[in-house]
């Protein structure tokens, strides 16, 4: 049963198996493979069980009710906007569907430079093969790339750059486009329609509502999880208490930090919270004569790999990727005031969006804040990587114009660059994207408990079980030894896969 903890509701106590902290891409896959596997199983999770009939489809309604800090978490700057799920099955509700396995060239880096020989490709193998199935991956049909992806891709085609129709998890999809908002046809192949259901039936007991802030370790082994039954604003209410020899946290790149950070925990190399990267990614958008009506379909079916080739180079690139955007965020991002504004938001129909998304060499770090519900995150964007940031902005702009686009729009801030057809785009690079000067959002934070072979300076081990503390295991985006590359949920619930089962012949 999911049960949603009420405030006024008491106190929480209780022994099992395994507690697992968070309930997304890798937190779900661990609870429904150690469940199924017979074992006693509490899974935490601090949002609140949401489900199709909840998601309206209004971007004012669900960025607050879905959404770490109601969609406003931001690096301490005010550079980046991170973009996390907090809601029974964590980020996966919202995220876009991009199926993609952990790229060779980058599991090859993890081997030999992060000590980890351990993630071999015919070891990982079974492991994809399950997660796969499990979230249903196939390849989107040629039918269901809708105008906007069609519209890029000619663009892109145009210009001789390589790109495809990528893989997705979806079942049934009726194209209604509001994947970011959550499906309100469970159609969308997300945690909360597949492992969270399969932890439920067989057994787990999973609470919504419920907020780990504390791991207690008892010579060097994980003993019990202490926290908080919380509100819709984060409000603490009644205690809990999970005593369990196995733990393991799946709270994400920014809250699993925050955990251990608040523990003591795990930090004998002084790296939980350091090597966060972000994949920081800026949106161009064009603005056509014909209606194109970004946001019907499939929002992202297509995808340009022109410029990563992580084969040549494992440290450098960038992803282009179509994108859309809904009313309200285009109005906040549009330039202009009344009647300048308003002739800008007459065109929404006619916008395409493409964004850069950038395999990320710099990196942040996160800290427990002074609020629980709003840990302290700091990130550097080094010249070299907004200089790609820059090239990729140059880019989209050349596509967008190819595809037919009579106007781009630069997201520079505070004021938007606008390039009319047959202005160079070679300006952006010239002004450059630094930090700060440029609109960024991150949807993809990893790598702030990291996987390696060496203790002194990685969190946890190959399996996810944290050099320091035995049975405590990470199995989330932060374990990632470096940037990824590429949409990262599968690599997540595959690593998740490869804790769960690691678990089962240990315990
Ligand atoms: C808008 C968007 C689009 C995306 N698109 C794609 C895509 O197309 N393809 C792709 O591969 N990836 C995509 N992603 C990324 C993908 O969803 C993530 O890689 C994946 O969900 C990360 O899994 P995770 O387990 O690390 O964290 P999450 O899925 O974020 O789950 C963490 C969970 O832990 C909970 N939690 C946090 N702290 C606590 C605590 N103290 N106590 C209890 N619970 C806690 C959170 O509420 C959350 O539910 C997208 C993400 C977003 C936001
Ligand atoms: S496009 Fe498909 S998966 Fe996305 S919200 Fe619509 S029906 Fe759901």
């Amino acid at each position: 049963m999911i049960v949603p903890l009420l405030p006024g509701g008491g106190d929480l106590v209780e022994r099992a198996d395994v507690c697992v902290i968070g309930s997304g891409a890798g937190g779900a896959v661990v609870a429904a493979l150690l469940a199924e596997a017979g074992r006693s199983v509490v899974l935490l999770e601090q949002g609140h069980h949401w489900t199709a009939k909840d998601f309206t489809q209004r971007e004012e309604e669900m960025l607050p009710r879905l959404f770490e800090e109601g969609g406003m978490r931001m690096t301490v700057d005010g550079g980046i906007n991170i973009l996390q799920g907090r809601n029974v099955g964590g980020s996966t509700v919202h995220n876009l569907c991009y199926a993609f396995r952990t790229p060779e060239p980058i599991l090859r880096l993890w081997r030999e430079e992060h000590g980890l020989p351990e993630l071999m490709p015919g070891a990982v193998e079974p492991s994809f093969a399950r997660v796969e199935a499990g979230l249903k991956v196939k390849q989107i049909r040629e039918d269901e790339v809708n105008r906007m992806n069609q519209i890029i891709r000619a663009g892109a085609e145009k210009l001789g750059y390589s790109g495809f129709v990528t893989k997705h998890n979806r079942e049934g999809c009726l194209k209604a486009g509001y994947c970011i908002l959550g499906c309100s046809y469970d159609a969308k192949q997300s945690m909360l329609v597949t492992y969270v259901p399969r932890a439920d039936r067989a057994g787990a007991r999973i609470y919504a509502n419920a907020r780990a802030e504390r791991i207690e370790a008892e010579g060097g082994r994980a003993r019990r999880v202490l926290g908080h039954i919380v509100g819709p604003g984060g409000a603490a209410h009644g205690a809990l208490e999970i005593t369990a020899p196995v733990i393991v946290l799946a709270a994400g790149s920014i809250g699993s930090p925050d955990v251990l950070l608040r523990s003591g925990l795990a930090n004998g190399s002084n790296q939980v919270g350091r090597n966060l990267h972000l994949h920081p990614a800026a949106i161009a958008t064009g603005f056509f004569e014909d209606v194109i009506d970004s946001y019907r379909g499939i929002p992202q079916s297509y995808y340009i790999d022109q410029f990563i080739d992580l084969e040549r180079d494992p440290r450098a690139g960038y992803m282009l990727m179509p994108i859309t955007a809904f009313p309200i965020l285009t109005a906040a991002t549009l330039p202009g005031f009344g009647e300048a504004h308003h002739a800008l938001m007459r065109d929404y129909a006619r916008t395409a969006g493409l964004l850069v998304l950038l395999h990320d060499q710099s990196s942040g770090r996160v800290e427990s804040g002074g609020s629980l519900s709003k840990p302290r995150i700091t990130y550097n964007l080094e010249d070299r990587d907004a200089r790609q940031i820059a090239e990729g902005l140059v880019h989209c702009a050349e596509v967008l114009f190819a595809a037919g686009a009579r106007r781009v729009l630069v997201p520079y801030w505070p004021e938007p660059l606008i390039l009319e057809r047959g202005d160079d785009p070679a300006v952006i690079a010239r002004r450059g994207a630094a930090q700060g000067e440029i609109v960024l959002t991150s949807v993809h934070p990893q790598s702030t408990c990291r996987m390696g072979g060496d203790p002194a300076s990685s969190v946890v081990n190959a399996w996810g079980e944290c050099h320091d503390v035995r049975g405590l295991y990470v199995a989330d985006m932060s374990v990632f030894p470096t940037s990824l590359g590429a949409p990262p949920q599968i690599t997540t619930a595959m690593l998740a896969d490869r804790t769960a089962h690691r678990i089962l012949d240990t315990l």
